[in-house]
């Protein structure tokens, strides 16, 4: 044989041919679980373009591929406009310059989501990946005027009501229509995860905050929640006024009231969770963002608020001014938020552990709550918030009269956390690497504004993936395995995870299975990646260590 090349084929075909093949006794499982690129897994598990119209479809741009799928619909540049367009049965593309957690409601409505802004960790590409739906981010070359309604494009005007298809794997725009295909989950797909579920060592949890996109993830395998973000919980409409009063509170009593209207709802939340969960891990992060995230910030939207909740809008307006942040992200956000307002942290504490408590009660479920306190950078810091909570904790038992096991753990997102990793292990039961806020503040690179510099470094070579999508082994993967080593030091059986976005991209699971995690957690969506490239790692581990001998 002279020369040999590997013959192209679809995922569909790969996974019937390693299959077969196994059957056939040509290969053994560990072969066939390799037979398949993790990558390609999202074409068995997402819509794509009819190949036959895509073929006469015109292009219009490229942006990135922030979430893979093919969606086509009507384009609306408000998310309550792409509500009551979705409630009246049409199909939903929504466009913004970039979205924020209060377009979450149209990111739900929308088939697609297109924004001007934003690299593949901006809010848009995150929650659309966790979401499961088609996202084009950072789409540089649209001009989007979401006053007039607008988007220009290759020379061309679109207004609301128009249509626009996307490819989110490929970050392709295009005009009008194109009919999507279903994917179908065939025997074979499952037969090659079973086989991976066999092999592999590292446990693949979900990053998700709602009851329907935690069944999505269990019926994709997944073995646990990695991580329950909660502020999406306050953006309902029956939620935000009081979430916002507690904001504008000028005193602790007037915050522990709206707090305490905000308890039920959580506390529901958390059962709806631990319900489909059953017995399978869950950890529930306290608040993180910026609390202006959660502000109007228009003056008509503050009027609006101002009859809502009574208060003034000179107030709101002043308020909102004194909350503005030059460096949200590196401002009053995750665990700083508990240091300074310990009640928000004692009703998350209460409804987590109260949610565990009722379901004991009414349905004897034995659940083992991980409450996870973010951007901590001093043990000191999560010793403040733990006792927080601990004390919370303990109250709430007393008062019940039933006790359970519970643990409480840090993200480890700041360098400062990861170089002293054996200090906070003191007070952590286990680490979760939040290599988003790791990466961002490791590179000096804002996740949120950087995706076309990103490409250009790209391009250039100076980079040769996204930091945002694969870990960066030599810089943010050695502060993530002095951590590993320097937690384990202290706390030999502290419990390691990563729930940043690399958790769901298949070099970087390689790696969390090599510096010895005990699980990656992802978007749902991204389940079986996951699952298929923690096997290859054992595979190819396996392989080195022969070829070592
Ligand atoms: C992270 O920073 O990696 C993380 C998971 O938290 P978030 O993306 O919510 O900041
Ligand atoms: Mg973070």
């Amino acid at each position: 044989m002279l020369q040999t090349r590997s013959g192209k084929r679809t995922a569909a075909a790969a996974v019937k041919i390693a299959v077969d093949m196994e059957k056939e006794g040509l290969i053994d499982k560990k072969t066939a679980v390799t037979r398949l690129e993790p990558s390609q897994i999202d074409q068995l598990l997402h819509p794509t373009f009819d190949p036959e119209e895509l073929k006469k479809a015109v292009k219009l741009t490229k942006g990135l591929a922030a979430s893979p799928g093919a969606a086509c619909g009507k384009i609306y540049f408000h998310a309550a406009d792409a509500v009551d367009a979705a409630a009246n049965g049409e199909k939903v593309i929504l466009v913004r310059l970039e979205t924020s957690p209060e377009d979450l409601a149209g990111m739900v409505a929308a088939e697609g989501i297109l924004t001007a802004r934003g690299g593949m960790t901006s809010h848009a590409a995150v929650v659309a990946r966790g979401m499961g739906k088609c996202c084009v981010s950072g789409c540089s070359e649209i001009k989007v005027n979401e006053q007039n309604k607008t988007l220009e494009v290759a020379g061309k005007v679109f207004k609301e009501g128009d249509y626009i298809s996307l490819n989110g794997s490929m970050g392709d725009v295009y005009e009008g229509q194109i009919k999507t295909i279903m994917p179908g989950l065939s025997g074979d797909f499952g037969t090659i995860m079973k086989w991976a579920d066999e092999i592999r060592t590292l446990k693949v949890r979900t990053n998700a905050d709602n009851p329907r996109d935690a069944q999505q993830a269990v019926e994709f395998g997944a073995e646990g929640i990695g991580l329950c973000r909660t502020e999406h919980m306050f953006f309902d409409d029956e939620r935000i006024p009081a979430f916002r009063r507690m904001i504008l509170s000028d005193s602790e009593e007037e915050r522990r009231e709206a707090l305490s209207f905000l308890l039920p709802y959580q506390k529901a939340d958390f059962k709806g969770i631990y319900e489909v969960m059953g017995d399978r891990p869950v950890t529930i992060r306290l608040l993180d963002p910026p609390l202006h995230e959660f502000l109007p910030h228009t003056d008509e939207e503050m009027e609006i608020l101002s009859k809502q909740i009574d208060i003034p809008f000179e107030k709101i307006k002043k308020k909102t001014l004194e909350l503005h942040e030059f460096n949200p992200m590196l401002g009053h956000r995750g665990c700083r938020l508990a240091v300074t307002y310990p009640e928000i942290a004692e009703m998350q504490a209460e409804a987590i552990i109260m949610a565990a408590i009722e379901l004991k009660k009414e349905k004897g479920m034995e659940i083992i709550p991980e409450i996870m306190i973010p951007l901590v950078g001093l043990e000191k810091e999560l010793a403040f918030v733990k006792k927080t909570v601990v004390e919370t904790i303990e109250k709430c038992f007393e008062r019940e009269g039933v006790t359970l096991e519970y643990l409480v753990g840090t993200m480890i997102e700041v360098p400062r956390a990861a170089l002293t990793a054996d200090e906070i292990a003191k007070e952590a039961e286990f680490f979760s690497f939040g290599t988003n806020d790791l990466t961002q503040m490791t590179f000096g690179f804002s996740r949120d504004d950087t995706g076309n510099i990103i490409k250009e470094y790209r391009d250039l070579l100076i980079f040769e993936e996204d930091p945002f999508q694969t870990i960066d082994r030599t810089g943010v993967g050695k502060l993530v395995e002095m951590a590993v080593k320097l937690g384990k030091q202290t706390r030999p059986a502290i419990k390691l995870g990563i729930c940043g976005e690399h958790g769901g991209d298949p070099k970087t699971v390689e790696f969390c299975h090599n510096i010895g995690l005990n699980y990656v957690s992802c978007s749902p969506f991204r389940v079986p990646i996951a699952r298929l490239a923690a096997a290859q790692a054992v595979v190819k581990a396996d392989r080195e260590h022969t070829s070592d001998k």
